[in-house]
């Protein structure tokens, strides 16, 4: 079996900060053309089978996919990981802690910000899908419906930015332990959205990662920025890495469309040839 393009490789449903059931996502990837797609919920794998079984209905190819959180320093750092084997006990094991943090870290937001603002952990728990990973975005939500913001941006840049009196931080492995973890497990660590308003990470940490096992970039991102992409790009033809887009799409969570970036066929091949530990879901047909 092979895939076909137009591939987006970056999509979230509600079992992380999406919008959309892991069905709806792939309905709405196919309703912008795409013929390949990844589910890439935040430190869960819980929406793939429901995301499998409706984009192979489509016609649809189905990569498995995760973000998985991490930091360096104060900053975080998305890695994007395709094809691992979900059952890794070590992988499992790390991101069923980094989901418990985020509880426990959004439990304590909550508090805080309710002893200024008209806001309960019911209000939150009220948009968060059953066993989600929970982030500030369902704190926005929340915020949102109490008139507190006016979206999820707005809720960023005040009440939920890491310079507000009602930040937690969240726990999350360093970048290089998180790569490891991915690969380790068969699959294929990509940074997401590695060119951002932040900058590039230094070149040691880079480095450092691809020994880990680091494979590229998502130089396609509507994040991304000068100089950063610039000198990706220049590591990425120094050392053949892989290089994806994708749209990052959140349903009404935010404004990215998908199929706004994509990743070319042959990117989506190396991907496939070098992930081992679970397998794409073709389309029957
Ligand atoms: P957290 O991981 O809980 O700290 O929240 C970060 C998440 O919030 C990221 O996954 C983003 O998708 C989302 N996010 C960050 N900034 C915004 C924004 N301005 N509007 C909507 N979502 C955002
Ligand atoms: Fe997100
Ligand atoms: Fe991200
Ligand atoms: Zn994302």
């Amino acid at each position: 079996m092979d895939f076909q393009g137009p591939s987006d490789l970056h999509l979230h449903s509600d079992h992380s900060d999406g919008t959309d059931a892991p069905a709806e996502v792939m309905r709405a990837a196919h309703r912008h053309g795409l013929r390949t797609a990844a589910l890439t919920d935040h430190d869960t794998t819980s929406g793939w089978a429901e995301a499998a079984e409706a984009a192979t209905s489509l016609g649809m190819t189905f990569l498995p996919g995760m973000e998985m959180s991490a930091k360096y320093k104060w900053r975080s750092v998305h890695v994007l990981a395709y094809l691992f084997d979900p059952d890794d006990r070590r992988l499992r094991a790390m991101i069923d802690r980094v989901r418990s943090s985020r509880l426990e870290r959004a439990r304590t937001m909550a508090e805080r910000i309710g002893r200024d603002y008209d806001l309960t952990w019911d209000d939150i728990l009220a948009h968060t899908s059953d066993g989600a990973t929970v982030g500030r975005p369902h704190i926005a939500d929340a915020l949102v419906a109490k008139g507190h913001v006016r979206d999820r941006s707005d809720a960023f840049a005040t009440i939920l930015s890491p310079r507000s009196d009602y930040y937690v931080a969240l726990f999350a492995p360093d970048p290089v332990t998180a790569v490891g973890l991915v690969a380790d497990a068969g699959g294929v660590p990509i940074i997401a959205h590695p060119a951002g308003r932040a900058g590039v990470l230094p070149d040691d940490v880079l480095f450092a990662m691809l020994d880990a096992g680091l494979a590229g970039f998502e130089l396609g991102h509507r994040e991304n920025v000068e100089p950063g992409i610039g000198r990706l790009r220049a590591l990425v033809s120094e050392r053949d890495l892989i290089v994806t887009g994708s749209s990052d799409y959140h349903g009404r969570g935010k404004p990215n469309i998908p199929g706004e970036n994509t990743t070319g066929d042959e990117m989506v091949r190396r991907i496939i040839g070098a992930g081992t530990g679970s397998a794409p879901v073709y389309p029957s047909a």
